[in-house]
């Protein structure tokens, strides 16, 4: 379903590419973080062209929270204990930098987006001890904060940190604003990035040849150089959009482990949580526990919308923001905002263009990519290794969860049909749509996700509708459906 910013805001449209040409700055993905980056450069007088492979800004960005934020769930403690506290404190210092960016583009360009500044606050429900620990570490990383225990919410919980000067907004508004002047191609897939040649090809048989290329496409598709798909997954979560609850000025996170998330829009309440790694959700029933939660606080809810998105999480929580691979020196990539990619686009927009205008390499930055050789990628080969196998290690056990005829209506499943096994959702009328069971990217054992009715791989994240249409990379490719076995009456 469309999200609340996309029935609030038309966004333009614009042509797709139907011909070779070379520019200066070639962006792939318009989403925020694509979006901001060419604004930055445009500022600066550097003409970046992005290249959109459906509608700008409908991927992850449409179902964004619109939280501007430095408090990005427990993380300042973590950052200290792998990267000190200087590194720490680099994150902290760009993270409020970007809330500050915001504010001021807006009040400069007299942006109408609904901007408001707040506080945001982080609760528990659970153990407190957490909470002190990172509050500690806050204070370290000269973050304006305060530990209390009790806000405006009507929850009962162990403890809260309130972060002061943070800020929300209606990002379409925002974005509708900043587009204007850029160059922007809808519906122009980019198929392949031939690196060393800065080339790229659209899946219409078009050429680009780029001075510099910026992977802003959520996951990369690139799987060598860089190895995004061993250091990052990705994560999935559920939101209703309600009314008759309470106006809530500030906004609030949940840090156990439900991840419960509240943010107020006008009369609005965007509630949502239930937070799940990306084909890891065979039980289902994740609005129906979102539901049950919020009756809790207003029984009198009245139900408007809901939806899942999912974002790239990467092992040690921080983005990779700088040089695609140490390999090539004009490709650059912006990814792993692990769900906080309102700040983190602007860092990240305010790194690219420092890199490209400025020649600064950031290579010591925290969000550099190039930690890949450090105590976190270890981590992450050690972490995301039997889950990059996972799928695969299933297949060769080849077991199907069940058999087509067994599989209720309304459901999915991977069965074996015809002697090989096949992802089947029979829909409530017995029809049948049969598709590969395995991921194009890296042919991972896709799982069925029941809230979505969506094929998802545990690995890396790819998600396909029940007629296997891509809706999230890395994968490139849809799902070739096999055959749609229709009802015989
Ligand atoms: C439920 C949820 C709530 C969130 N709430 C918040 C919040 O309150 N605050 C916050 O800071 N962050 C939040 N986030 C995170 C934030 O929304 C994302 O990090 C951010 O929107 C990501 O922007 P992006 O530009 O990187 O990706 P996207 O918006 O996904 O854009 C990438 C674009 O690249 C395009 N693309 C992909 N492959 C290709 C290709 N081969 N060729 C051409 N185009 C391509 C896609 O179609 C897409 O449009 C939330 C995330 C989720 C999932």
């Amino acid at each position: 379903m469309n999200s609340l910013w996309e029935n609030t805001v038309n966004l333009p449209m614009y042509e797709e590419l139907n011909k070779n040409i070379n520019v200066d700055v070639a962006i792939i993905g318009g989403g925020i973080s694509g979006i901001l980056t060419a604004y930055k450069l445009k500022k600066q007088g550097i003409k970046a062209v992005i290249f959109e492979k459906d509608r700008i800004c409908q991927k992850t960005t449409a179902y964004t929270t619109g939280k501007i934020t430095l408090a990005h769930s427990l993380i300042y403690e973590e950052l200290i204990s792998n990267f000190g506290t200087e590194k720490a404190r680099e994150y902290a210092y760009l993270n409020k930098k970007a809330i500050e960016e915001y504010e001021n583009i807006i009040k400069e360009e007299n942006i109408e987006c609904d901007f408001e500044k707040c506080n945001a606050y982080l609760y528990t429900k659970e153990d407190e001890n957490k909470l002190i620990k990172e509050y500690n570490a806050l204070l370290k990383c000269d973050i304006d904060c305060e530990y209390i225990e009790e806000s405006s919410l009507p929850l009962k919980f162990k403890g809260a940190i309130k972060y002061k000067n943070q800020g929300k907004f209606n990002p379409f508004k925002f974005i509708k604003h900043i587009l204007k002047d850029l160059t922007i191609y809808e519906n122009t897939f980019i198929e392949e990035v031939k690196a060393k040649r800065k080339t790229l090809f659209t899946d219409s048989g078009y050429k680009i040849k780029a001075n510099k290329i910026i992977f802003a496409c959520s996951f990369p598709f690139l799987n060598v150089p860089g190895y995004y798909f061993l250091r990052m997954h990705q994560e999935l979560s559920y939101f209703l959009i309600l009314k008759n609850t309470k106006k809530l000025k500030d906004i609030y996170l949940n840090v156990d482990e439900k991840g419960y998330s509240f943010r107020g829009y006008d009369d609005i309440l965007l509630f949502g949580g239930e937070k799940h790694r990306s084909g890891e959700n065979k039980k289902g029933e994740k609005y129906q526990n979102l539901r049950e939660e919020i009756k809790k606080l207003y029984p009198g809810f009245e139900e408007i919308g809901h939806y899942a998105s999912e974002d790239c999480m990467t092992i040690d929580k921080v983005p990779y923001i700088g040089l695609f691979s140490k390999a090539f020196k004009d490709i650059y990539v912006i990814t792993g905002f692990n769900k906080w990619g309102m700040t983190s686009s602007m860092v990240a927009a305010n790194i690219i263009s420092d890199m490209i205008l400025k020649g600064f390499d950031y290579k010591d930055s925290i969000f550099s990519p190039e930690r890949f050789d450090t105590k976190g990628i270890k981590k992450s080969i050690i972490k995301e290794g039997p889950y990059s196998i996972k799928g695969i290690g299933k297949e060769f056990l080849n077991i199907p969860d069940t058999t087509l005829q067994a599989l209720p209506l309304g459901h999915g499943g991977i069965v074996e049909y015809k002697g090989e096994k096949v992802g089947v959702y029979k829909d409530e009328e017995g029809n049948c749509y049969i598709v590969p069971s395995k991921c194009p990217h890296l042919n991972c054992e896709l799982s069925w996700n029941p809230d979505e009715k969506t094929w998802d791989c545990p690995c890396h994240g790819s998600r396909f509708d029940y007629m296997g249409n891509i809706i999230y990379s890395p994968s490139i490719y849809d799902l070739e459906c096999i055959e749609k076995k229709v009802k015989k009456e």
